[in-house]
This record gives structure tokens, sequence and C-alpha cells, in this order.
């Protein structure tokens, strides 16, 4: 392709873009779709997992991951409130009294699929915003003309060699009607699907390769701890990271479906940090939003009643006060954070514990006590008796018209790429010659780009 109709393609591109009325709320879907994909990998073997072996049911899941997103691109509140608990319980229940308890029928499994796809999302938008991204916006700071939701995209897609698509497809007379009856609202088939088409149209744009390139420098410039960090597993709220909640979330969804969930085992399905974790830095000051202990339930919860229950004390019985936060302060929600109001003790233990008694939002309550243990960092004086505590840092930043990097990693070799032999699978590589013949132009496009974060 000639320098000329390469950038009229890219052109084409941006006014693409710019021609969604509401892509601005849709970012980040790409993300999303993503991190379904890769829970995959950590179901067990088993029924559930066999069903991500069927073309139609990826169909499904990758189309509901889209989903709550997608009605903030129809300028419709179902996207808002496709997002929540309120949703996904009436979808569940409808599931369940139409196609229950075998759940064996094309139709069953594609509703099953598009619920797994909207509950990823749902609790990774929680998760994400509050943890990684929260982490990113104290080191990186917002950028209020560059949403780090459409931006960390770029991050996957050249970095990571993330490139999908996804075709809309989904149940839109069922979910019109289930969101419908939950919401009092009448939420009409045809804006679901016009939704969704737009969703499927961000897939193509996010993974599109000329314009993921050029953007993809502005993403390392305004936010480099995130890129330095959205793909490292070890970094809570990354999307690897999120990926192995999800799949611990659909399992319990998937118990609920056929009823043999148990609202004790099944409360709490993940914490940050993992019982017996070590290193938890002491203070919030020093680590911010990764100083907080997280909490994810398998149940959504009411902020009201169960918001303030989890307790902290330290080994020796010490009560430790603590503020709660729900994700968003909202009061339906799968995460609550709990954050120490005093810096806690050098190398010592904590104990947090969620009392028996919470009442989940489908009407259950835990009869036992969960409770995890965790070890705090120690004195930078006592240094022999620990490992010590390595913080999350902003990694080496690729340089524009070096090679690529994985995040985290430096660049192994910051020469110029060959620009006379780019190839089809080269993916991001190839882009970077081309990237920086265009980082002037789209300078002006891109400020055009009202990209508003909703979540
Ligand atoms: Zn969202």
């Amino acid at each position: 392709m000639s320098s000329s109709s390469s950038r009229l393609a890219w052109l084409g591109a941006v006014l693409s873009l710019l021609a969604l009325p509401s892509i601005g709320e849709a970012n980040g879907l790409y993300s999303h779709v993503h991190m379904s994909q890769l829970a995959v990998a950590h179901l067990p073997a088993g029924e559930l997992r066999d069903l991500f072996d069927d073309p139609a049911f990826v169909i499904a899941y990758e189309n509901g991951s889209m989903l709550p997103d997608s009605g903030y691109a129809a300028g419709d509140p179902y996207g808002e409130f496709a997002h929540w608990s309120e949703f996904r319980l009436a979808y569940i229940q409808y599931i369940k009294d139409n196609y229950g308890p075998d759940f064996d029928s094309a139709e069953a499994r594609r509703h099953i699929g598009v619920l797994l796809g909207a509950a990823s999302h749902g609790i990774s938008d929680q998760s994400y915003d509050t943890t990684l991204l929260a982490r990113a916006l104290e080191i990186d700071e917002e950028d209020p003309e560059l949403s780090p939701d459409q931006y960390a995209d770029y991050f996957i897609v050249i970095d990571d060699d993330v490139v999908f698509t996804v075709d809309a497809d989904a149940p839109y007379a069922t979910l019109s009607e289930v969101m419908t009856a939950a919401s009092g609202r009448e939420v009409a088939a045809d804006t679901i699907m016009e939704g969704m088409d737009q969703a499927a149209r961000v897939t193509r744009l996010q993974s599109d390769s000329a314009l993921a390139g050029s953007l993809y420098w502005r993403a390392w410039e305004a936010y480099p701890f995130l890129g330095t960090h959205v793909y490292n597993e070890a970094a809570p709220g990354s999307l690897p990271y999120m990926s192995e909640v999800i799949a611990k979330h659909w399992q319990v969804l998937w118990r609920r479906l056929h009823d043999t969930d148990d609202p004790d085992t099944d409360l709490v399905i993940h914490t940050v940090p993992e019982d017996g974790g070590v290193n938890f830095p002491v203070s919030v000051e020093e680590a911010g939003a990764y100083g907080r202990v997280g909490i994810w339930f398998g149940y959504p919860f009411d902020r009201d009643i169960v918001g303030e229950m989890p307790t902290m004390r330290s080994a020796d019985g010490t009560p430790v006060a603590v503020t709660h936060h729900a994700a968003y302060d909202g009061r339906f929600r799968s995460f609550l954070q709990l954050e120490p109001t005093a810096p806690l003790a050098f190398d010592t233990e904590y104990i947090v514990e969620v009392p028996a008694g919470v009442p989940t939002l489908d009407g259950r309550t835990s009869t036992e006590a969960y409770s995890f243990s965790f070890r705090t960092q120690c004195a930078p004086s006592d240094l022999d008796a620990c490992p010590p505590y390595e913080p999350f840092v902003t990694g080496e930043v690729p340089v524009r018209g070096g090679s690529r990097t994985d995040a985290g990693a430096p660049p192994e070799d910051a020469g110029q790429p060959d620009a006379g032999a780019p190839t089809e699978d080269s993916g991001g590589c190839s882009l970077s010659p081309r990237a920086g013949g265009f980082a002037a132009l789209p300078l002006g496009l891109a400020l055009l780009l009202i990209w508003r974060r909703r979540r």
C-alpha cells in the first residue's frame, strides 16, 4: 500500500470512529472481550469448560462481554443497567425458568454464554477501575483528552498481539424482554441490536493495526504505568489477573443456574492479598490503591447491609479500623475494599473476616464466617528477615522508531525496525515505521475525539 493510500485508509478509520455517536462510552469493551477470552483457560475441565469448545458459545460469550457498553454506544440507559446485578439476577431467573434444569438446547447455551460475558464485564469494571486503573491514575494522572480505557486497548493490540473482531449476534428479543421487565423501562430489541452493531464496529476499529499503531504511542506517553502493568498477571486488576477472578465467578454462576451453589463456599471467590499473602504494604500513603484489601463475592450484595460487615484485626486480636468501599460507591456490588485508616505494623499478620449471616441479593444467607490472613512488609531496617517489598513501578517505555516491547520488559533492541519488510504476520512490529510517519497527522483528529469515561 502506498503512503498516500494508507494515509487515506487511516483517515477513513478515524472518520468512522468519529461517526460513532457515543463510542467514547463504549471504550474498553475490546479489553472486556479479551478478559473473557483469557478466563476460559482458568476453567477446570468439565461441563462448563466444554461449552467453550462450541463456536456458537464463543460468539455468545464474546457478545455478552460487549453488551453492557453497547448501551452507551446506542445512547440508551440500558448500558448502565446491563452492568449491574439487577440485570444478571433477572437474566439468570429467565434462563432457569425457560431452560432449566438441563440447559442442553442451543438456545439455552446461547443465553448462558451471553450471561457469562455480561457478568465478566460487570465484575471487571468494578475491579479494574478500583485497583489497577486507580493505581495507574495516581501515578500517570489522567489526561482528559485521552480516555485510559480506550488507550489501554492499544497496549494489548500492539504489545501483546491481541487482535480479534466480534460480529454482533445476540438474542435481542429476549434481552429486550428481560431488561424491560427488570428495569421497568422499555428497552427495544432494535436499540440493543443497534448498540451491539456499534460495539462490533468498535472491535473492528480498535483492532485495526494502522489506527492502533498510531494511537499506541500516545497511550504510552500518557499512561506508562498502565502500559507496564495492564498485561502483568501479578498486578491486581490487570487483564490476566481479572481473567482468573472471572473464571471463578463463572463457576459460581454455573452452580447458581443449577441450584448447586453454596452461599458458604461460594460467598468469597477471591481476595487481594490472597490468603497467606506476604509483603503487603503497610500504608496507602506508600501504595495508594494497592494498599487496600479487596474481597470479591460470588454473589452480589447490598452495600447498605453487607458493606461494613467485614472486619480486620491483627493476629493478636487487636481490631484494625478500616473504611469500607463498594465500587463506585454503588449499592449492589460484587467487590468490596477495606482501607486501614492508619498505617499497619511492619512484619505483622493480619486477619480479615467476613462474618456469617451475609445475605445475598438472590435471597440466600451465609452461615459460616470466611476469613483470610496476610503478612505485611518488613521494616526497611529489617530486610534480612524477609524479602524486600517491591512496589509496582513504571517499566521501560518503548521509544518511537524503536522495536516493540512486551509490557514490563525493556526493549531488547532499540534499533530501527526494517521498514522495508513488514509482513502480514508481524502484527504491531510492522507498524512502527508507519506509526512514526503518522505521528503528527492523527494529533488534531484525535483531539476531536471526546472520549467520556463511564465504566
Ligand atoms: Zn463497562
